[in-house]
C-alpha cells in the first residue's frame, strides 16, 4: 500500500494537459489552488486514526489474493463492508471537513464488478474478468481512480442518438483489432487531475440503436488526448493570497472537480468493460448512483461534525456558548447530521449479495439518504450562519488583521471573550464561512447527481402498488379482508 507522501510524489512529472484560469498548469502538485484537494485525497492513503477502530476501517483483506489491501481498492463482501465504507467516509470527512475524493472511482470499480458478471451471464460477453484482472492491478498498486459518469447533454430534451452534435455524450468513433477510440467530454470530475485513473461510464439509459454510447472502460490520467479544465470555486483566488481568510486551507472545498475532454482517445480491449450492451447502461447507472449516494451519510455527516463543533465554539468564544436557544440549534444540527448517518448505514446493514458476489446497498434506502443531504446540509449550514453571526459575511482580510494600523484595531473591535484571542475567533468564522459558502453547498446538492435522479429511482423502488392494496385492505376494499371481518 503506498503512504500518502507516496501518493502525493507519484502524481508529479505526469504529462497532463491541464487548464485553470486561462493558464495551463505543467504541475499542478504544488500549484495552491489543487494542493488542498491532493492534501484531502491523501488522507485516503493514511487516514490519522483516531483510535484503533478507524486504524481496522483503512484496510480490508482483498478477495482476490487475500492480501491486506487500502479499503478504496476493495469489492465488499459482506453487509459490514459496506457499514465500515460508511464509517471510514464519516472519519475521513472529520479529518478533512471536505471531500477526499476517493470514493467515486471506488464506487465505479464495485459497480462494474456487479454490472460486468450479469452482463457476461446474460449475453456471454468477456468482461467480468478483464474487470477482475483491472481491479487486482488497482489494488496491487494502490491507485487512485475517479469515476467519470456526467455526460455535457447538450439539449437535455434530447437523448445521446438525437444530439446535433453526437460528442455530448461520450462515445466511439473507430473500433480496431487493438481496442477502441472514444470522443466526448466527462463534466463535474471530482479529484480528476490528482487521479491516476479514470473510470467511464454511461451518464443514461440507452435505445438499441444508441449503441455508441454505451461504453464502460478505464484508461490512466495521463493518456494523450485527454484535456483537463479545472473549475472555480467559491473565494478560490485566496488561495492564493495568504492562510486564514481560506478557512480551511489544508483541504479547501469540495473536490476539485474539473471538465475532463477527450479527443479521440485510444482505449486497449483489456480495459473495455461495456461497449455497445445498451440494456446494460441503465443498470450501471443505477448502481454506481445508488453505491455514490450509500457515501452521503458518511462523508458529509463528518464534514458536519466539523461544522458542528466550529459553529459550537463560536458561540462559545462570543460569550453565548451556553445560552438556551444556542444549545437547542447546535442540538438540531446533530439531529440532521445523525440522521444521515442513520440513513447510510440502514441501506448498508440492508444491503445484499449480488450474483458477482459483490455486496450491494439497499438502492431505495441509498437514495433516500443522498435526497435528505440536498435538504439536511443547506439546514446545518443555516443554522450555522444564524448561530455564527453576520461577521462571517463581513469580516475584512487578515491582511488587516495583521496591519500595523488597523490590526489593532481589528484586534479590539473583533475581540471575542476574554480569554479567547481575536485570531482565534477569526479563523473559526472563516472556517464556517467556508463550509457553509457557495461551492460547498451546492456540492450537497448535486453531488452524486441531483435531487430529481434520486426522486426518480425512489418512486421506482417505492413499489407504489403494494402500499396500495395495504390500504385497501384496511379500508375494505378488497376481498381477503373484508372476509375476515365477516
Ligand atoms: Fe467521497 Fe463524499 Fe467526496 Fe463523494 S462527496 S467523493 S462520497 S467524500
Ligand atoms: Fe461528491
Amino acid at each position: 500500500m503506498k503512504t500518502a507522501n507516496e501518493y502525493i510524489e507519484s502524481l508529479r512529472s505526469r504529462k497532463m494537459e491541464v487548464y485553470y484560469m486561462g493558464e495551463r498548469i505543467e504541475e499542478p502538485v504544488d500549484h495552491p489552488s489543487f494542493r488542498p484537494h491532493i492534501n484531502a485525497a491523501a488522507l485516503t492513503y493514511e487516514c490519522p486514526p483516531h483510535d484503533d477502530e478507524s486504524i481496522a476501517l483503512t484496510t480490508a483483506r482483498s478477495h482476490l489474493n487475500g492480501a491486506t489491501i487500502n479499503r478504496f481498492t476493495h469489492i465488499h463482501q459482506s453487509t459490514e463492508d459496506l457499514v465500515s465504507k460508511v464509517r471510514l467516509l464519516r472519519a475521513l470527512g472529520q479529518h478533512t471537513g471536505s471531500c477526499f475524493q476517493r470514493c467515486v472511482g471506488w464506487d465505479a470499480l464495485n459497480a462494474l464488478y456487479v454490472v460486468t458478471y450479469d452482463m457476461d451471464a446474460k449475453l456471454g460477453t468477456a468482461y467480468h474478468g478483464r474487470l477482475v484482472d483491472y481491479v487486482r492491478y488497482v489494488q496491487e498498486n494502490d491507485l487512485m481512480c475517479t469515476g467519470a459518469m456526467t455526460d455535457p447533454k447538450g439539449d437535455r430534451g434530447l437523448p445521446p442518438g438525437k444530439q446535433p452534435d453526437a460528442d455530448q455524450f461520450m462515445h466511439v468513433v473507430e473500433r480496431s483489432a487493438m481496442g477502441i477510440t472514444v470522443r466526448g467530454a466527462k463534466l463535474h470530475q471530482t479529484g480528476a487531475v490528482n487521479s491516476h485513473e479514470i473510470i467511464v461510464m454511461p451518464t443514461t439509459e440507452l435505445e438499441l440503436s444508441e449503441a455508441d454510447f454505451a461504453l464502460a472502460f478505464a484508461i490512466p490520467a495521463d493518456t494523450p488526448g485527454l484535456v483537463y479544465v479545472f473549475g472555480r470555486q467559491t473565494n478560490d483566488t485566496r488561495k492564493g493570497e495568504g492562510y486564514l481568510d481560506q478557512g480551511n486551507a489544508r483541504f479547501g472545498i469540495v473536490g476539485g472537480e474539473a471538465m475532463v475532454v477527450f479527443e479521440d482517445v485510444f482505449v486497449p480491449w483489456e480495459r473495455v468493460f461495456m461497449c455497445g450492451e445498451t440494456a446494460f447502461a441503465a443498470p450501471l447507472v443505477e448502481i454506481f448512483a445508488s453505491y455514490h449516494r450509500q457515501n452521503y451519510g458518511g462523508c458529509k455527516t463528518g464534514v458536519a461534525d466539523v461544522l458542528i463543533g466550529a459553529t459550537a465554539l463560536l458561540a462559545d468564544y462570543q460569550g453565548v456558548g451556553r445560552a438556551s436557544h444556542i444549545r437547542d440549534k447546535i442540538t438540531e444540527m446533530v439531529q440532521l447530521a445523525e440522521q444521515l448517518y442513520c440513513c447510510s448505514v440502514a441501506c448498508s446493514v440492508q444491503g445484499a449479495r449480488t450474483a458477482s458476489g459483490a455486496y450491494f446497498v439497499d438502492p431505495l434506502l441509498a437514495n433516500v439518504t443522498k435526497l435528505n443531504v440536498t435538504r439536511n446540509m443547506y439546514e446545518i449550514a443555516r443554522l450555522a450562519q444564524d448561530i455564527a453571526g453576520g461577521l462571517i459575511g463581513t469580516l475584512p482580510s487578515e491582511r488587516d488583521l495583521y496591519h500595523p494600523r488597523v490590526g489593532p484595531l481589528m484586534g479590539k473591535f473583533f475581540a471575542a471573550r476574554q480569554g479567547v484571542s481575536t485570531e482565534a475567533r477569526y479563523r473559526v468564522a472563516r472556517l464556517v464561512e467556508n463550509m457553509t459558502g457557495g461551492t460547498a453547498l451546492v456540492e450537497a446538492m448535486h453531488g452524486a447527481g441531483s435531487p430529481q435522479a434520486q426522486k426518480i429511482m425512489i418512486l421506482r423502488r417505492a413499489n407504489l402498488p403494494h402500499k396500495t392494496r395495504l390500504a385497501q385492505r384496511l379500508a375494505g376494499l378488497s376481498e381477503e379482508i373484508n372476509e375476515v371481518s365477516r
